[in-house]
């Protein structure tokens, strides 16, 4: 179950009768990578995700695999594994015949294809639970089955949809480490469909960030969080706070703020929350005010958000900081790294 594969996606489009949910998307998966396609609900991860799979077809474009064409192939001719979002197992079958079931549709033989999906059920750490049924297993454990299951065929790609969506907070961030460990550890390739940037920013070698049916910037996480090239961009990695101006002889001037230092021709500036300190005045080169509206303790920060002339601000700083005041007008220091322009 190591097998690596890369996918190209070139120039496809997909419609749902004359709506257009996937336009002109090109899109390469290298050997062992993890990408996640990450955006807003509506935005048509899903459909790709299916596309790839072989459930809608493309209007137009291609899919390579490993070098193959497999743009017109039907789904169980496809060797790729898929996890949906509400897992899809079979409720009258045991975890075990679940995991199985791939194999039949296969044609391996019986004794083959149980051997197989215990293997499968071991890999996701799960043997134990092979004669159970689905409804007697919790979330997580559920979400293994279907795992094993889209592993069990040993697919050349793996593609999984929001698989973590369904679960608690706490399974979630354990799930996503799993998740990401087995991926590494079989080296298979990925395709993660989420809307969650933290799970995408967690998981992912490179993100795909789709908006509207394209893709509108791809990079690593780092690239992404520390040189967002668009406004949505910033926006979607969370936590930023997007501020339009124009810069005169080296400062962006708007409304209320200025920041010394900004390239010509920019027109926005993108403030990250997490490299943001509420300061009693203003130092640096960053002259930026507000009334703090509200503080929310999150456990290991508190969420500062503040109303300035230009808009809302909000800051994230360590719970061992002591959080200003709602009420209270506070400057905002920019710590390296805080401030990018667009
Ligand atoms: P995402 O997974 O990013 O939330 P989807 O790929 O599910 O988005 O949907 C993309 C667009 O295609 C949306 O506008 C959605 O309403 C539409 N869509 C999705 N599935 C269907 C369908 N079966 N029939 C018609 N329109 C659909
Ligand atoms: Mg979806």
């Amino acid at each position: 179950m190591d097998k690596r594969g890369c996918l190209l996606l070139d120039n496809v489009t997909i419609a749902y009768g004359k709506s257009v949910a996937v336009d002109s998307l090109t899109l390469e998966l290298g050997e062992g990578e993890l990408l996640s396609l990450l955006g807003p609900s509506g935005c048509g991860k899903s459909t790709t995700l299916r596309m790839i799979a072989g459930f809608v077809p493309p209007v137009s474009g291609h899919v390579m695999l490993n070098g193959r064409e497999i743009t017109r192939k039907p789904p169980h001719k496809r060797n790729i594994g898929v996890v949906f979002q509400s897992y899809a197992l079979f409720p009258h079958l045991s975890a075990l015949e679940n995991v199985g079931y791939g194999l039949r549709m296969r044609n391996v033989a019986k004794t083959d294809r149980l051997e197989r999906a215990k293997a499968a059920l071991e890999t996701v750490g799960l043997g134990a639970f092979a004669a159970r049924l689905p409804g007697n297993l919790s979330g997580g454990q559920q979400q293994r089955v279907a795992l094993a299951r889209a592993l069990v065929i040993e697919p050349e790609i793996l593609l999984l949809d929001e698989p973590l969506s369904n679960l608690d907070a706490n399974l979630r961030a354990e799930m996503r480490d799993e998740i990401r460990a087995l991926q590494q550890r079989l080296g298979i390739t990925t395709l993660f469909v989420t809307h969650d940037q933290q799970e995408a920013l967690a998981m992912s070698d490179r993100i795909a960030v789709m908006k509207d049916g394209l893709v509108t910037e791809l990079g690593t996480p780092r690239q992404l969080c520390d040189a967002p090239r668009s406004a949505f961009t910033a926006g979607f990695l969370g936590a930023r706070t997007v501020i339009d101006g124009q810069v005169e002889g080296g400062t962006f001037r708007a409304k209320g703020t200025s920041c010394a230092g900004a390239p010509e021709g920019a027109t926005q500036m993108v403030l990250r929350a997490s490299r943001l300190r509420p300061a009693a005045e203003a130092t640096g080169p960053l002259a930026l005010a507000g009334t703090v509206s509200t503080v929310s303790y999150l456990g290991e920060s508190f969420e500062i958000d503040l109303a300035a002339a230009s808009g809302p601000v909000r800051m994230v700083i360590p719970s061992d900081l002591p959080p200003p005041a709602p009420g209270q007008t506070v400057s905002v220091e920019a710590l390296p790294g805080a401030v990018t322009f667009i």
